[in-house]
């Protein structure tokens, strides 16, 4: 018999989601993450914007995940004094050329069952007077969530339902045995080894790299990451009262584009932007050069802030699949019999709209985990 039952591999918000819905059903469970802390990657250098799922193919796990985890989150915030706030958006479009990318954007979100609303350019002006806009769409479902708060949340089910989470344990190796997989962690005492039935693997940027040592060839198979840095500029608190909601650009190919986003404390930041990096490095400095193109970005939806009252603040870097150039890719989340590797399930990509998504991916995995 195993060691354990089941082995989750990162303690971000999808890893603590995961571990905190298989919790409830099975108690010998451990979650490893290679920090001191959960949560210190991805999860905890986001927007911490709830997305309501208007941008996503119709039937993609994205638009499927995102409605669900939007319900899900929005429901637990409300049961568990998590802080959020449902605080809208308005995505807009500054000019009249960027008008059908909005209309198009609205026959998205209705098929994806996302409340929207069109607003004329007076309409747009009565909500946000300091934004400029011809037209703009208004998401009633849109808000922003503490992302720490959620994931302290989760990290207190899973314990209370017999969950272990040990930390400063990284996965070095991942074995296929006849009947279970045996773990190599460097923990803080040296090697360690276990053997679990069932792996779920939510290592973030390393998620293609966790799926490769257990001999998974991740180029073939589609799951190479390609990591693809965001960062964000802060408001100085004076011009922090220019908007009372996210308020969003029309979205080009590759992100949602550089936007305003509020913090739950009243701070507002504009990003993220994209920056492919050629190397897998977590620098996550934010420089100073950006600067111009930043406030050339934040003019076009609130032209009152100037590069002066920009400064640089955080940064995060997406887990993506998408290259640059690349046509959109969908979250791989899948269980891997047919691969020959039971009981492992492999969650790659969790880009935007992950934290949004969380709880609507753990839901998905413990199905396939009981199929
Ligand atoms: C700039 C930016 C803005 C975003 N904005 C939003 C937003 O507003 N709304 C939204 O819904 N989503 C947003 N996202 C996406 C969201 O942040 C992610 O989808 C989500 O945080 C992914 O969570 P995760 O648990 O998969 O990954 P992570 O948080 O990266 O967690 C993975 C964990 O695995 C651990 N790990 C990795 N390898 C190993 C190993 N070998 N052994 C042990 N542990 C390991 C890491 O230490 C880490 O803690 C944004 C992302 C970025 C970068």
């Amino acid at each position: 018999m195993a060691d354990v039952g089941i082995t989750v591999v990162g303690a971000g918000v999808v890893g603590l989601a995961v571990a905190a819905r298989l919790a409830r059903e099975a108690s010998d469970l451990v979650v490893l993450d290679r920090h001191e802390r959960p949560g210190l990657e991805t999860s905890s250098r986001n927007s911490e914007v709830i997305h309501a799922g208007m941008y996503y193919p119709t039937g993609s796990s994205k638009a499927r995940l995102c409605v669900e985890g939007n319900r899900l989150l929005y429901e637990a915030c409300g049961a568990h004094a998590i802080p959020f706030r449902r605080i809208g958006k308005v995505i807009v479009a500054a000019s009249a050329e960027e008008r059908p990318g909005l209309e198009s954007l609205l026959a998205l979100g209705v098929r994806n069952g996302v409340e929207l609303r069109m607003l004329s350019g007076a309409e747009t002006a009565s909500l946000e007077p300091n934004v400029r806009a011809v037209a703009a769409l208004f998401s009633p479902d849109t808000g922003i969530v503490n992302a720490h708060a959620l994931m302290d949340h989760l990290a207190r089910e899973a314990r209370a339902g017999g969950a272990m989470i040990q930390l400063r344990s990284e996965l070095l190796a991942l074995e296929r045995r006849t009947t279970d997989y045996r773990l190599t962690v460097r923990a803080p005492d040296g090697l360690e080894s276990f053997t679990s039935e069932r792996v779920v693997n939510a290592a973030g940027l390393e998620s293609d790299s966790v799926a490769a040592l257990c001999g998974i060839d991740v180029a073939a198979a589609g799951y190479r990451l390609h990591w693809c840095k965001g960062s964000y500029f802060s408001v100085a608190a004076a011009k922090a009262r220019l908007v009372s909601r996210l308020v969003y650009p029309v979205p080009g190919q590759l992100s949602l584009g550089v936007h305003a986003v509020l913090g739950l404390e009243g701070r507002l930041r504009f990003g993220p932007d994209v920056e492919y990096l050629a190397e897998r490095r977590a620098d996550h400095r934010v420089r100073e050069e950006r600067r111009a193109a930043f406030g050339e970005a934040v003019r076009r939806l609130v032209p009152a802030i100037r590069d002066e009252d920009l400064e640089p603040d955080m940064s995060g870097i997406r887990a993506k699949l998408q290259g640059p150039g690349e046509p959109f890719r969908d979250f791989v989340i899948r269980e891997e019999s047919g691969r020959g590797l039971p009981g492992l399930v492999n969650l790659i990509g969790i880009d935007s709209p992950g934290l949004t998504a969380a709880l609507a991916i753990a839901d998905h995995v413990a199905g396939l985990l009981a199929g």
